[in-house]
């Protein structure tokens, strides 16, 4: 099995080092795994993201690890990009410098407000929750606009949180199926959500039935921030994609994709 979305200590706020991760992927038996650590430039959300000056240790270091642990595990090394329109410019820049596996895309923020934090949760208690699934969509739709990612992860994870309208923001946004399909992007099955208050993965079974009814092909990440994560909760979310469809996963290699049985 693959695991597409690991962190590492560069981020500020998961802990172990690249080769503690990569270790723990071989002893759970993996086959592949993808460093998808975090980067944005927003200047308030700086201590969770990795800074340019330590890029180049990234890269180097993931493609160090494949030299190093070949006959095992397969290494590759990506970026987890926090979606801002008014810096991916800037980030697509410093980013070409690096020949990445794939690029992740996530929405964190609505305006200021960084939805997945549990310090800033009780503002989902202010908020018109419909109105704010809406805002979320949109934010995912103007995401979708730019052809710089690979990856769509975790796609509702608004529902983080476990409000019941923010766990069926996607069902009537048929746009927003067709828009992932239009553009061509891979969908990410992210377990992390099982250890969040929502209880289920990102996405939910629903809307994972519905991407592979549209023929959006998956992939599936941990989004661990700690080693001993990697390829958590992967035996029961393997067997909701099947269920819900699914008999590949992709992997990527410099950009492009490869298809693994599921
Ligand atoms: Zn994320
Ligand atoms: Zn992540």
């Amino acid at each position: 099995m693959i695991d597409y979305h690991v962190h590492t200590a560069l981020c500020g706020h998961a802990e172990g080092s690249m080769e503690a991760y990569v270790c723990s992927a071989i002893r759970n038996g993996l086959q592949e795994i993808c460093f998808l650590d975090h980067f944005t430039r927003r200047p308030y959300d700086r201590k969770n993201s990795m800074t340019d000056a330590e890029l180049p240790f990234y890269y180097n270091e993931a493609r160090r690890l494949q030299e190093k642990y070949h006959s095992q595990i397969k290494v590759k090394v990506g970026l987890e990009i926090d979606f801002n329109p008014e810096l991916l410019s800037v980030i697509e820049d410093i980013v070409g410098s690096f020949s990445f596996d794939c690029i992740g895309a996530s929405v964190h923020f609505i305006g200021d407000w960084n939805i997945v934090s549990y310090r800033q949760a009780d503002r989902y208690g202010e908020e018109d929750l419909i109105k704010l699934g809406q805002l979320y969509a949109e934010s995912l739709l103007d995401m979708m606009q730019y052809d710089f990612f690979d990856i769509l992860c975790h796609i509702d994870v608004i529902k983080k949180f476990g409000q019941t309208p923010l766990r069926s923001f996607m069902s009537d946004k048929t746009e927003l199926f067709a828009e992932i399909k239009k553009r061509g992007y891979v969908v990410e099955v992210n377990t992390s959500g099982y250890d969040h208050p929502v209880r289920e993965p990102y996405p939910s079974f629903n809307i994972l039935a519905r991407l592979c009814e549209a023929g959006i092909p998956v992939t599936i990440g941990s989004d661990a921030h700690r080693p001993e994560d990697v390829g958590r909760h992967f035996a029961k979310t393997i067997r909701m994609i099947r269920s819900a469809g699914y008999k590949y996963l992709l992997s990527f290699d410099k950009r492009t994709r490869d298809m693994i049985l599921v």
